[in-house]
């Protein structure tokens, strides 16, 4: 039986492993289907205290798990599909064979958003991508006129990564003003391969005869009016959905699906505590999720001494 499971290898996940590793509770760490999370899709981290030069995001997390190892953390790769939390220990089921636990922390993370439309399903992988850094660099992608979606962080991140190999970017957002942090938009609207579309939503993706992206249709919102606009490829940066479909019914969450922790990490099932953005629709960054891992193995600590008394 372990101690600890930990469900995610993202930051929340990973810096949970290294307190409890370090508190010799020998954590069992769950990859889950995104080993290291979202930030490994991500470029140049530069808001994470500690690199004055920035980071990349798949190299910290690769760091994250060598910390949290050389204290014990064991990493494993698989899915968890079940969990049994009517018994103590809680029964998980990982990929077919169960792991019996004393505590569990969640740290599931956030998937990408989609647009919802049938044709960006359609030519998924096929030009449609919600990740730059994993796709932008691909041939079909070069000198080509490409679009993103998304007035976030995350949308203009991503438009600023894809400047080095599109022709031109789009910046298609439903609004006249990005959401972004100022800095990130300043940067974003001040380049020169960039030009964004206000006001504007993306009603279809063409061409799904062709099996391939060839243009976005874009409606303005304001006026009505729908163009065509010519591209390679269109990149959704639309925002996240919290991975905790595994825990309705079970875990407390909102509307949105995010789990509402009862005190500080815990969650309203004695035992389970919560980290990271599964359980934050507000912050949602690098260092709060790695705080809340933190805290949720601080819990997990002091729950299982205290069932020791
Ligand atoms: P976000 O801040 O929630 O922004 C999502 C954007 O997508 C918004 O501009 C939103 O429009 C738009 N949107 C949402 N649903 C839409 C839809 N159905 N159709 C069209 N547009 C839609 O998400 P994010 O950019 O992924 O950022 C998430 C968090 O991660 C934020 O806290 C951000 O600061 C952080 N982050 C940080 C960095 C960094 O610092 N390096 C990088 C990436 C992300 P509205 O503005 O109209 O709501």
């Amino acid at each position: 039986m372990e101690k600890v499971v930990i469900i995610g290898t993202g930051c929340a996940g990973l810096t949970a492993a290294l307190y409890t590793a370090r508190a010799n509770l020998k954590p069992v760490v769950l990859t889950g289907c995104m080993p290291g999370g979202l930030l490994t899709t991500t470029s140049i981290v530069e808001n994470f205290p500690g690199f004055p030069e920035g980071i990349d995001g798949y190299e910290l997390m690769v760091r994250m798990q060598k910390q949290a190892e050389r204290f014990g953390a064991q990493i494993k790769f698989g899915c968890v599909e079940a969990i049994d939390a009517t018994r103590q220990p809680f029964v998980l089921t990982v990929d077919g064979e169960p792991i019996e636990a004393e505590t569990i922390i969640i740290a599931s993370g956030a998937g990408h958003r989609h647009l919802g439309l049938e044709s960006e399903h359609l030519l998924e992988k096929k030009g449609v991508t919600y990740c730059a850094t994993c796709d932008g660099a691909l041939p079909m992608f070069r000198n080509q006129p490409l679009v993103v979606v998304g007035g976030g962080d995350s949308a203009c991140e991503e438009a600023t990564y894809l400047t080095r190999f599109a022709s031109i970017v789009y910046l298609i957002h439903r609004r006249d003003s990005l959401r972004a942090s100022k800095v990130m938009a300043e940067r974003t609207l001040a380049h020169d391969k960039i030009k964004p579309i206000w006001d504007s939503a993306v009603t279809e993706v063409l061409d799904v005869k062709q099996d391939k992206v060839t243009a976005v249709r874009v409606k303005n919102l304001k006026t009505g009016t729908e163009s065509l606009i010519d591209c390679a490829g269109l990149f959704v940066a639309i925002g996240h959905l919290p991975n905790t479909q595994l825990f309705k019914g079970l875990i407390d969450m909102d509307e949105a699906g995010y789990i509402i922790p009862t005190r500080g990490a815990a969650t309203n099932v004695e035992g389970i505590f919560v980290a990271g953005d599964c359980a934050d629709a507000i912050y949602r960054q690098a260092v709060t999720a790695a705080g809340m891992g933190c805290a949720a193995a601080i819990e997990a600590e002091r729950y299982l001494a205290a069932r020791l008394e």
